[in-house]
């Protein structure tokens, strides 16, 4: 059966450091960017066997700033892709991009190299707060970003918001999520502020500048409510679409399907096995250019394991978890998961659509604690596990199929 894979290109760079920023991003080493362009192109290249039994259906330029790095290199690095391994012409392709670094120029060659999706980091309408965070751009720049955006034809759209900033106010939540429905994007992803320990805005840990943690539930059940009255239904803890807008790419994540990262700190998930390359540019760079191990972590992921990862991941979504699917591809027992599911149920914090649970919103809120007692629960079930559970797991077929009549970019 044909195989999927989303890939995902890191590229590190940032013109400067937000004080929140915990993603592997560096300031002020453009002097490393042609290097890192030559690194990337010989990786891909050499990656061509492992890519080779694949379709590949999502491409995501993440960050740092792809959009700091320019169009070029990135069309130049989409070339490398297609000519490299079977890129399907319907495939979904991302790149993120700050309102500060973005022109008409870079957005049309994008466009017409296949890039179908920009991901804008916007994270609040409130100037003030921008400039408290570290942000370049302000919400004049957000404005005229989308502006381009459209004009060049994207018509797939996400905004990144954060909410929990430092002086941030309910209703001054309140008034970004308004400002930012009016831009009209198809998808939106609102995440809670975590301070990073390392991170600049730590200084600010435990001071009243921060908004207290009832503060942020409250931001978070709001924005859950307003996204839904808009037309944006929750598929995600943090992320939201209009119908049919699901990110595929970040879908693949949260599904157990398999991925590819090229670049400094990228995660792969391929064949069972998740690794992930080191988290400094000039390691990687020597190691993909001269001789030198990149690999940093790799785990191969087991059967049990897997299973664990199957609740953990499918609870944060809104497709959620079923008995038959866990029995069909685990063999394992699901009474005492269900039992406790009925429990969160009776509190309001799950909830049963057919044969699938899902967390509501405030079980999403509690998400961490409650898949943390799921999984307890599991590994009690596992004890009873039916011993021929890796046999049945090996023969665990692909999820996604070659779509009928498909074209690919050669
Ligand atoms: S632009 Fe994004 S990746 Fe770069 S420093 Fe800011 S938050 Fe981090």
């Amino acid at each position: 059966m044909d195989r999927m894979l989303g890939v995902y290109i890191h590229i590190p760079f940032c013109a400067s450091k937000c004080s929140y920023c915990d993603f592997y991003s560096l300031a002020h080493k453009e002097d490393l960017m042609n290097k890192y362009q030559k690194a990337l192109l010989r990786h891909i290249e050499e990656s061509a066997p492992q890519m080779a039994p694949y379709y590949i259906d999502t491409i995501y330029f993440g960050g740092g700033t792809p959009s700091f790095y320019g169009a070029k290199r990135l069309c130049e690095l989409f070339d490398a892709l297609k000519n490299n391994a079977r890129v399907l012409k319907s495939a979904e392709v991302t790149v993120e991009m700050n309102p500060d670094s973005i022109t008409k120029e870079d957005l049309r060659l994008l466009h017409a190299a296949g890039v179908n999706r920009v991901s804008l980091g916007v994270q609040s309408a409130n100037d003030d707060i921008l400039r408290f965070i570290g942000r370049r751009h302000n919400w004049r720049q957000v404005t005229e970003a989308v502006r381009l955006i459209r004009a060049e034809s994207f018509d797939n759209l996400n905004v990144d918001l954060i909410y929990g900033l430092p002086t941030q106010s309910r209703s001054d939540w309140a008034d970004t999520l308004s400002k930012a429905l009016a831009l009209m994007p198809e998808h939106f992803s609102c995440y809670g502020l975590k301070i990073e320990e390392g991170t600049a805005i730590c200084k600010y840990l435990d001071s009243p500048v921060l908004p207290t943690d009832d503060d942020q539930a409250d931001m978070y059940l709001y924005m859950t409510d307003v996204m839904e009255r808009y037309g944006y239904p929750q598929y995600e803890i943090s992320n939201f679409s209009r119908p049919g807008r699901e990110s595929k790419h970040n879908l693949k994540y949260w599904q157990l399907d398999e991925y590819m990262g090229f670049g400094p700190g990228a995660h792969s998930y391929m064949g069972g096995v998740r690794y992930s390359y080191v988290r400094d540019l000039e390691k990687y760079i020597g190691g993909v250019l001269g001789v030198g191990d990149i690999v940093d972590e790799y785990e191969k992921i087991d059967k049990p394991e897997s299973a664990a990862e199957y609740i953990m991941l499918g609870m944060r979504t809104t497709h959620g978890i079923s008995k038959d699917e866990y029995f069909s591809i685990y063999r394992s027992g699901f009474d005492k998961i269900e039992y406790l599911l009925g429990e969160y149920e009776k509190k309001g914090w799950a909830k049963r659509a057919g044969e699938r649970w899902r967390f509501t919103s405030s079980g999403f809120l509690l998400s961490n604690i409650l898949i943390g007692t799921l999984l307890e629960a599991q590994s009690q079930a596992k004890m009873n596990a039916n011993p021929w559970i890796s046999e049945r797991l090996d023969r665990r077929e692909p999820l996604l199929t070659m779509p009928e009549n498909e074209v690919i970019f050669n």
